[in-house]
Parts: C-alpha cells; structure tokens; sequence
C-alpha cells in the first residue's frame, strides 16, 4: 500500500509546519486553514480512520487528545476550542489517516456543517 500523505509529512518526505512531534504522534499546521488556529494532530501509526481504531490504539488515542489539549494551551486558545475527527464520507473524511483537527482562535458555530 502506498503511504498516506500524513505519513510522508510525518517522515519529512513532504514540508508541512510542524508544531509538535514525539515517538507517537505528530502535530502540523492544516494547509487549508478553518480557523486562525488550525493544527492536524496525527499518529505515526497510520490508522485509517477511528473506525478502525481498536484496543491495542486506546493509549495512543488518549495521546492524540492530550496532545492536541497540550497545543491548545501552547498556542494560546485560552478562550476555547473546538477537535473535531472526521469519519468516512458521510463524516467528511478526505485523508485516509487518522486524525485530530484542533481549531481555534474565533467563536465556532454549532451545528457544524
Ligand atoms: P479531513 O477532511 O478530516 O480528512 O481533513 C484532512 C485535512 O488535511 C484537511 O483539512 C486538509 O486541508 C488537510 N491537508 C491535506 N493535505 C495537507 C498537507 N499537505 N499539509 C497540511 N494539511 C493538509
């Protein structure tokens, strides 16, 4: 199987503005931002999606949301955030690579679209 584009920006094959990254996980601005605030937080480990996330990924979950609670601080949303996961389709799931959209810097409506 060829490499998700996550997983190339995670082996520095692809430039991206990494924020953050340690043995499990990596965290780099989002091309297309959403908000001024706009981090992908990703796991090496390239799961599809949540979906498919099991028992043996639940430390490495916990991970991915403790990290991108971490960034959120680093960076400054001391006034609030909004992570969102995208799952398959119906979910908006465009890159087939797990992860964490941590978005803030301005008020979020609800719904989302
Ligand atoms: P999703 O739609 O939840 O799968 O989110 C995928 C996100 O990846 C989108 O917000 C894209 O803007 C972002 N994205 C795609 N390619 C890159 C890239 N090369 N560097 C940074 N972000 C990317």
């Amino acid at each position: 199987m060829s490499k998700t584009i996550f997983e190339r920006i995670c082996a520095k094959e692809i430039p991206a503005q990494i924020v953050y990254e340690d043995e499990q996980v990596v965290a780099f601005r989002d091309i297309n931002p959403q908000a001024p605030t706009h981090v992908l937080v990703v796991p090496r480990r390239p799961i599809p999606r949540l979906a498919e996330a099991t028992a043996a990924e639940q430390a490495l979950l916990g991970h991915l949301l403790l990290t991108a609670a971490a960034l959120a601080r680093q960076l400054g949303l001391s006034g609030g955030y909004r992570l969102v996961i995208n799952n398959g389709p119906d979910g908006g799931e465009s890159v087939p690579h797990l992860h964490v959209h941590l978005l803030g810097g301005r008020v979020m409506g609800w719904p989302p679209g």
